[in-house]
C-alpha cells in the first residue's frame, strides 16, 4: 500500500532577530529532517510540547508553508506542483481556533460552500446555488448541526459548534486527508469528547486519513493508530499507539506518559515526569537535544546526535540508550 502523504527529510528554517536588544539575524530550525508517511485510512498522531514544531509541520503538510529542504508528496506527487485548488480538494486542515478558518462576515453556509465551489470549478463544473445549498445542508447534518444553521454567522455558535462548522467546511469537498492541528485544545472537556467522536465517525464513514496533532497524549492515544513524538523539531520516537503506550523507548516519551493517565496500571507511579523547560530553538543543545532534561543522559549524549533507528519493525527511536 502506498502512502497518501509523505514527508521526506523535511526541514523548515526561519530567520529571526536574536533578541529585543540584539537585531542580528539568526536562523531557527523549527522542523529538522522529518520523515513520516500517512497511510490510507489511518490516523497518525503527532505529539510534543508547545513550540516543538508541530504546527509548522502541519502548515507544510497542507502546502501553506514550503519546506526549506526535503520533499512533501501528496498521492506520490510533490505538493508544490499541485495548484492551490487541486491541493485543497485533496487535503484540508482543521485549526485549533475555528475563527481562523471562518470569515466572521460570511454566513457559515457561504463559508462551508466555498471549498466545494472551488473544487468543482477545478474539475470544470459549476454548481448551482441550489446544489451548493443542498450539499451544505447535507454536511451540516452529518456533523450534527441543523439545516437552519446554514444562514447563521460564526459568532452565533458555541465553540464546539464552530469546530463542527470547521469540520464541515474541511470535509465538504471530500478531501481524503485531513490535518487536524490541536482541534480540541480550545474546547471544554465534554465538548472535546464529542468532537473527537465526530472526527472518528467522519473518518469511518468517509474513509479519511488524519494527521492528528496535539500536545495531549490522552487525546493522541484515543485517536491514533500510530504515534510520532516530536522534540525540538525532530521525531524522537515513532510506533503504533499500543506499542508506544506500553513500551515507550525514548526518555522524553516516557516523561510525557508520566504526565498522562497510564493505560498500563503496572507502570503507574514508576514513570518520572518531565522537568525543566524545552531549550530555545535559537540555541539547541549539542548532541542529543533532550540531554539537559534527560535522567539517563551520559557524557556521550552531550556530543553525538542520535539517529532515528528501528528497534523492531514499526518502532523507531532516536536515543543512544533506549529504555
Ligand atoms: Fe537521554 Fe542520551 Fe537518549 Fe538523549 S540520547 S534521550 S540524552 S539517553
Amino acid at each position: 500500500m502506498s502512502a497518501l502523504l509523505e514527508l521526506k527529510n523535511v526541514s523548515r528554517e526561519f530567520s529571526v532577530r536574536r533578541g529585543m536588544f540584539d537585531p542580528r539575524p539568526a536562523s531557527v530550525k523549527a522542523v529538522n529532517d522529518v520523515t513520516l508517511a500517512l497511510m490510507p485510512g489511518e490516523t497518525l498522531g503527532l505529539v510534543g510540547e508547545s513550540g516543538c514544531g508541530k504546527s509548522t509541520l502541519a502548515r507544510m503538510a497542507v502546502g501553506l508553508l514550503p519546506p526549506s529542504s526535503g520533499e512533501i508528496l501528496l498521492s506520490g506527487r510533490n505538493l508544490q506542483e499541485w495548484t492551490p485548488i487541486e491541493r485543497a480538494s485533496r487535503i484540508q486542515m482543521v485549526f485549533q481556533d475555528p475563527f481562523s478558518s471562518l470569515d466572521p462576515r460570511q454566513t457559515v453556509g457561504a463559508s462551508i460552500a466555498e471549498p466545494l465551489m472551488l473544487a468543482s470549478r477545478a474539475f470544470g463544473k459549476t454548481l448551482s446555488r441550489a446544489e451548493l445549498r443542498e450539499a451544505v445542508s447535507g454536511i451540516l447534518a452529518r456533523v450534527g448541526l441543523q439545516p437552519d444553521h446554514i444562514d447563521r454567522y460564526p459568532h452565533e455558535f458555541s465553540g464546539g459548534q464552530r469546530q463542527r462548522v470547521a469540520v464541515a467546511r474541511a470535509l465538504i469537498a471530500k478531501p481524503g486527508v485531513l490535518v487536524c492541528d490541536e482541534p480540541v485544545s480550545a474546547l471544554d472537556a465534554s465538548v472535546q469528547a464529542q468532537t473527537l467522536n465526530l472526527l472518528k465517525d467522519m473518518q469511518e464513514s468517509m474513509g479519511l486519513s488524519y494527521l492528528f496533532i496535539s500536545h495531549d497524549l490522552g487525546v493522541i492515544g484515543f485517536m491514533s493508530d500510530r504515534v510520532a513524538v516530536m522534540y525540538l523539531g525532530r521525531i524522537v520516537e515513532l510506533a503504533s499507539g499500543a506499542e508506544l503506550f506500553t513500551h515507550a523507548a525514548h526518555p522524553y516519551t516516557e516523561a510525557l506518559l508520566a504526565a498522562a493517565p497510564s493505560r498500563d496500571p503496572s507502570r503507574r507511579g514508576e514513570r518520572k515526569p518531565l522537568t525543566g523547560e524545552m531549550p530555545s530553538p535559537l540555541s539547541p543543545p549539542a548532541g542529543c537535544a533532550f540531554h539537559p532534561r534527560c535522567p539517563r543522559a551520559k557524557p556521550f549524549c552531550h556530543e553525538q546526535t542520535p539517529p532515528l533507528v528501528e528497534l523492531e519493525p514499526g518502532h523507531a527511536v532516536r536515543c543512544h540508550f533506549p529504555l
